[in-house]
């Protein structure tokens, strides 16, 4: 069998401490899952986790200690920043119990979920679908993945983010609505998750915009830190 033409590259990530990539399958993203975030979108904080998904290729890698170039997306003139706990599945499944999703974790990432808000906010407004505010290209830069076992204590980490060096978010881990074992149990029940899965947990309160020109630097406690220029 041959293909009518060549299939695109798997898009993948770095792992810290080895010459292996992490292979992406899905990614998913948790939507509203800390409080003060959902409450200054607007809402409570206080409903079932939802989910949305981004393209695997939308990744945009960037290795410990460089800065990567964040291409200023179309169509838009509120791009936001979310930074947020990315989740590495190494071992797929349904219905995961969350006492069980500890053993399906590969290791963690530092992301952003970066956002086309004005254009979120009118496919909100309208009832459609968010992919055009959530899932266009190079909407999810990642840092490399640190395995798991080397990852320390990611559940009680702290969690920023600076914009030309002025803190826009800070919390902590901890403030998460559904924690990450949570989350992969109702991720698990909608979706077969599967080994190369990456899931975006969701951001704390501090969205704002971004130009061309700013730098952005965010990190998770123990997984380093992800810093972009935005051209
Ligand atoms: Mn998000």
């Amino acid at each position: 069998m041959s293909y009518v033409f060549s299939p695109a590259p798997v898009p993948s990530v770095p792992v810290v401490g080895s010459a292996d990539h992490f292979p992406v399958h899905r990614i998913y993203c948790v939507g509203r899952n800390y409080e003060e975030h959902a409450k200054e979108m607007g809402f409570t904080g206080r409903e079932p986790p939802f989910f949305f998904m981004k393209p695997a290729d939308a990744i945009v890698v960037v290795n410990a200690g460089d800065t990567g170039q964040l291409p200023y997306p179309s169509l838009t003139v509120n791009l936001h920043h979310e930074i947020e706990l990315v989740v590495a599945i190494g071992k797929g499944g349904k219905n995961i119990k969350a006492a069980d999703a500890f053993s399906h974790i590969y290791g963690y990432a530092v992301g952003l979920d970066m956002t086309r808000r004005d254009l979120q906010n009118d496919m909100k407004k309208q009832g459609r679908p968010w992919c055009i505010g959530k899932g266009f290209d190079a909407s999810a830069p990642i840092g490399p993945i640190t395995p798991a076992e080397q990852a320390g204590d990611v559940a009680n980490a702290a969690i920023w983010l600076q914009v030309n060096g002025a803190d826009r978010q800070r919390s902590t881990v901890t403030q998460l609505i559904w924690n990450i074992a949570e989350t992969i149990e109702h991720l698990s029940a909608a979706w077969e998750l599967q080994p190369g899965d990456l899931i975006y947990t969701g951001t704390p309160e501090g969205v704002g915009a971004v130009v061309r020109g700013d730098v952005l630097e965010g990190g998770v406690e123990g997984l380093g830190t992800l810093r972009l220029s935005v051209v």
